[in-house]
């Protein structure tokens, strides 16, 4: 598997630091505070697995999973696959990524959560492509940032594999010739 990758782009060392960090921020932000993390699935879960360890605070945790199809316009359709199942109302919602691109299928889960009267939504990304934007939103938590290319491990994958490699990386030319 990792030898597929032409690059590591963010080592198994450099993700337990982001998970420390990132943790210790979010813990100190939501003190007193009912908090619920939602995490986005399928490539969300190992970040937010690695995350909630470290956090001590009465969390609950939850997962969706959505797809968003997008036709000629940026009115794009989210379809749930599986929806949440604690109440979300008057909570504090922390939803979970693997990374924010175009962050067309973010902002339909954040309106609906808005819908759901969350008293507060933020979101917490592994990794931010803002190259990609096509709706402009900034993430609170953010693990590191990449550029404009296709990464996979830790939750990312291609073609549904490469989603429990350690890493973060590029995958070599080859493997999409396969
Ligand atoms: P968006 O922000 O474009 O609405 O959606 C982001 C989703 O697109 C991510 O959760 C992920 O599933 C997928 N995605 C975006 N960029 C990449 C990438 O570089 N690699 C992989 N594997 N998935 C990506
Ligand atoms: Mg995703």
């Amino acid at each position: 598997m990792l030898r597929d990758l032409a690059k590591v782009l963010v080592t198994e060392e450099e993700i337990k630091k982001i998970v420390t960090k990132v943790a210790t921020r979010i813990e100190n932000d939501y003190k007193d505070k009912e908090l619920v993390m939602i995490g986005i699935l399928k490539g969300g879960a190992p970040f937010m697995m690695d995350l909630i360890k470290q956090i001590n605070l009465p969390l609950v945790i939850d997962f969706i999973r959505v797809e968003s199809y997008f036709g000629g316009t940026t009115q794009g359709e989210l379809i749930f696959r599986k929806d949440i199942e604690v109440d979300i109302a008057n909570k504090h919602v922390l939803i979970v990524d693997d990374i924010i691109d175009s962050s067309r299928t973010l902002k339909m889960v954040i309106d609906l959560f808005k819908k759901r009267n969350a008293s507060s939504i933020e979101v917490c990304t592994l990794l931010d492509k803002p190259s990609g934007r096509k709706i402009e939103y900034t993430p609170k938590y953010i693990g590191t940032t990449v550029g404009n290319e296709f990464v996979v491990g830790y939750g990312l994958d291609y073609d549904e594999k490469y989603r429990n490699l350690p890493v973060v990386g590029v995958l070599k030319e080859e493997v999409y010739k396969k």
